[in-house]
C-alpha cells in the first residue's frame, strides 16, 4: 500500500461509524434512561491480538465518548480451555490500550446460578429437553440451511423426567457427552441456530473460579445474551458472525425478561489482517509448538508481542480507527499497521546512531587520541526533544554497505576517492581500504577530514552528495539487533486449507545480528524504549537487554530510508 492509498483512505474514512449513529440515536430517543453501558466479553483462552483491540476500542470507546460505562465480562464457560494466565495478561493488555473498567470485572461463571435456574425454568415450561443422543447424532439430525431438521426422539419427555434427568446431570451421575439439555425451539427454522440447540453439556473438569461446584456448564450461546442481559448492558457490540445468532439470544431473553428493556446487539466486521493469522487456536498452536518464542514473540499479531516489537498503544489506536467499522468482511493490509506505527513513533522516537553492520574507518589526520563531541538534534519533528552529545575520534563504524570499492553509477556514499559527510560531524574522504584478499571482504577503509566542515563550521556547507550515520569505535556499545519480518509468507495463511498455515511460515522471519554498534547514548535504555536507528527504522529495546549487553527488536524500517536523513 503506498502513501497515495493511505491517504485517499484516511480522507474518505465517515466521521463516525454506523455503529455511534445507532447509540446516538437510542441516546437522544431516551432509550434505557439517556444511558450507555457496553461491554468487551473475551473468553479467557488465549491472548488478546490486534483483532481484539477493534472491539476494545469501540466497546470502550463507545462508553466513554457517550459518558456510559465499559464492563470488563469474561466469558469463562469452558473450563477445559481457560486459564488464570490468560486472565492476567487480558487485564494487562486492555490497560496498555489505555483503557480501564474500573471495579466492573464481571464473569460470565459469576452467573452460573441464574443461567441453571433459567435453563430449568425453561425445562418447566415445556422449552428445553434433556437429549441422550451422542453429539454427533444430534448434528446429522439439524438439517440443511434448506432442509429442516429431524426430531429428537427425546424431545418429548416430561417436565418431570427432564427436571431430575438435569439435577443428576450437575450432580455427576453421567459420563461427558451422554447427555446434553436442549432448548426446544423449532427443528424446521430456517435460522440453523433456532433447531433446538445445545444449552448445557457435562463437564467435569475443576473451573478456574468455580472449582468442582459445577458438573454441567452453559454453552456460549446460553451464557452470552443472559450476562449482557444480568448486567444491564444497552449496548452489545460484537463481530459479524454472530448476526445469525441473534435471533436465538432474543429468544432467551424474551423467555426470561419481564420488563422492556433489552440489549441492543449490533454487528461489524472483524478484523483480518494480510500475512498475519488471528485464530487464537492456531496462535496457540503455534506457541505449544515453539514456532514462535511464546505468546509474546515480536513477530505474533498479539498486543503483547505488538508491545514487545515496539508499538505504542497510540499507534494501534490510530490503526483502529484508520480501518473503521462496517457490515461487510475485508482483508486489511498490514502495511496500514506499519503505516500506523511509522508515524507515531516519528514524532515520539528520539533519533540515534546505530550501526548494525560495522565497518571500521580510520580518519588519518584526525589527531591520535583526540576526543571531540558533536551535538545532535534528537527529533527533528519536535524541537522540545533537545539535543544531545554524540562522541567522535580517529576511528570510527559505518555500514558495511555503505562502502563499495567499485561503485555503482550514482552511488552516493563511500568510495575510494567520493566524499561524505558524517552526519552532525565531518565531511570525509576515501583515500584507501585494506581488504581481505582471499575472502574479498573489505576489512578497513582509511580516509581524511576536513576540519572546516566541522558542522556549523566555516565549510559545514560545502555540497556533498551522501550523509552518513556513524559511531565512534572506541566509545560505541556493543548490541544485538533482532530484525523482525512478516511470520508467513503467504497474504492469508490461514484462509488456505485447514491448518496448512504451517507452510507459510516465512523462514526469513527472524535474522539476528550480532556485533552491532550502537551510540553511548543508549547505554542506560530499558525495555521498551524506542528509538529510530537514523537511516534504518525504528527499533525498541527488548526485555532480554541488560547494561552488558543492549538488545534491539526492530519495529519496523524507515520506509524512505534516503528521505529523512538529512532533515
Ligand atoms: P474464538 O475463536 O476463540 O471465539 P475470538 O477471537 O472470537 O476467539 P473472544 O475472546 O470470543 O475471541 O473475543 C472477544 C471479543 O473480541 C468478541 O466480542 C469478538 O467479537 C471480538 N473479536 C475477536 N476477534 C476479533 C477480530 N479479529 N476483529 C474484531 N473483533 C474481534
Ligand atoms: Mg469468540
Amino acid at each position: 500500500m503506498n502513501d497515495e492509498n493511505i491517504k485517499d483512505r484516511e480522507e474518505s474514512k465517515p466521521s463516525i461509524s454506523f455503529i455511534e449513529q445507532f447509540i446516538a440515536e437510542d441516546l437522544k430517543a431516551g432509550k434505557n434512561g439517556g444511558k450507555i453501558v457496553t461491554r468487551f466479553p473475551p473468553e479467557p483462552n488465549g491472548y488478546l491480538h490486534i483483532g481484539h483491540a477493534k472491539a476494545i476500542c469501540l466497546d470502550f470507546g463507545m462508553a466513554q465518548k457517550y459518558g456510559g460505562k465499559c464492563n470488563l465480562r469474561f466469558d469463562d464457560t469452558n473450563p477445559v480451555k481457560e486459564e488464570v494466565e490468560y486472565i492476567d495478561s487480558i487485564k494487562e493488555d486492555i490497560h496498555w490500550l489505555g483503557f480501564d473498567w474500573e471495579n466492573r470485572e464481571f464473569y460470565a461463571s459469576d452467573y452460573f446460578g441464574r443461567l441453571f435456574e433459567f435453563a430449568k425454568a425453561l425445562i418447566s415450561r415445556g422449552l428445553a429437553y434433556i437429549d441422550d443422543q451422542p453429539a454427533d447424532v444430534i448434528s446429522s439430525q439439524k438439517g440443511t440451511p434448506t432442509q429442516p431438521g429431524t426430531e429428537s426422539p427425546f424431545r418429548n419427555r416430561t417436565v418431570a423426567e427432564n427436571l431430575d434427568l438435569f439435577e443428576r446431570m450437575n450432580k455427576g451421575e453421567f459420563d461427558e457427552g451422554s447427555r446434553v439439555l436442549r432448548a426446544k425451539v423449532d427443528m424446521t427454522s430456517p435460522n440453523m441456530h433456532m433447531r433446538d440447540p445445545i444449552i448445557y453439556r457435562i463437564i467435569k473438569s475443576a473451573h478456574h473460579r468455580t472449582g468442582n461446584e459445577w458438573n454441567v456448564y452453559p454453552m456460549y450461546d446460553f451464557a452470552h445474551g443472559q450476562s449482557d442481559y444480568f448486567e444491564g448492558i444497552t449496548h452489545s457490540l460484537c463481530t459479524l458472525e454472530f448476526e445469525v445468532h441473534r435471533p436465538l439470544y432474543d429468544w432467551f431473553i424474551d423467555q426470561l425478561k419481564n420488563d422492556d428493556y433489552r440489549p441492543r446487539q449490533i454487528e461489524f466486521n472483524r478484523l483480518n489482517l494480510t500475512y498475519t493469522m488471528m485464530s487464537k487456536r492456531k496462535l496457540l498452536e503455534l506457541v505449544r509448538e515453539g514456532k514462535v518464542a511464546g505468546w509474546d514473540d515480536p513477530r505474533m499479531p498479539t498486543l503483547c508481542g505488538l508491545r514487545r516489537r515496539g508499538y505504542t498503544p497510540e499507534s494501534v489506536r490510530k490503526f483502529v480507527d484508520l480501518i473503521g467499522y462496517t457490515k461487510v468482511e475485508a482483508i486489511n493490509d498490514v502495511s496500514l499497521l506499519e503505516h500506523a506505527v511509522r508515524e507515531d513513533l516519528n514524532i515520539r522516537a528520539p533519533r540515534v546512531f546505530g550501526v548494525l553492520n560495522p565497518l571500521k574507518v580510520l580518519i588519518s589526520n584526525y589527531p591520535v587520541g583526540k576526543y571531540e563531541e558533536v551535538e545532535l538534534v534528537n527529533n527533528p519533528e519536535d524541537e522540545s526533544h533537545g539535543t544531545r552529545l554524540v562522541p567522535f575520534c580517529r576511528e570510527i563504524f559505518i555500514e558495511q554497505d555503505d562502502f563499495m570499492e567499485v561503485p555503482p553509477h550514482k552511488y552516493f556514499r563511500l568510495a575510494p576517492g567520493m566524499e561524505v559527510r558524517l552526519k552532525g560531524a565531518y565531511i570525509i574522504k576515501c583515500d584507501g581500504f585494506k581488504k581481505n584478499e582471499d575472502t574479498g571482504e573489505i576489512e578497513e577503509v582509511y580516509c581524511t577530514y576536513d576540519e572546516a566542515t566541522r558542522s556549523g563550521g566555516e565549510a559545514s556547507n560545502r555540497k556533498v552528495k551522501g550523509t552518513l550515520h556513524w559511531v565512534s569505535a572506541i566509545q560505541a556499545v556493543d548490541a544485538e539487533v533482532r530484525l523482525y519480518d512478516r511470520l508467513f509468507d503467504h497474504e492469508d495463511p490461514s484462509g488456505q486449507k485447514e491448518d496448512d498455515y504451517r507452510s507459510f511460515l516465512n523462514p526469513e522471519s527472524l535474522k539476528v545480528l550480532t556485533g552491532c554498534k550502537v551510540e553511548p547514548s543508549l547505554a542506560s535504555a530499558v525495555p521498551l524504549e524506542k528509538f529510530q536507528f537514523q537511516r534504518l527504522g525504528y527499533f525498541c529495546v527488548d526485555y532480554d537487554s541488560t547494561p552488558e549487553k543492549l538488545v534491539f527488536n526492530r519495529t519496523v524500517s524507515l520506509k524512505d530510508t534516503w528521505g529523512k536523513i538529512n532533515k
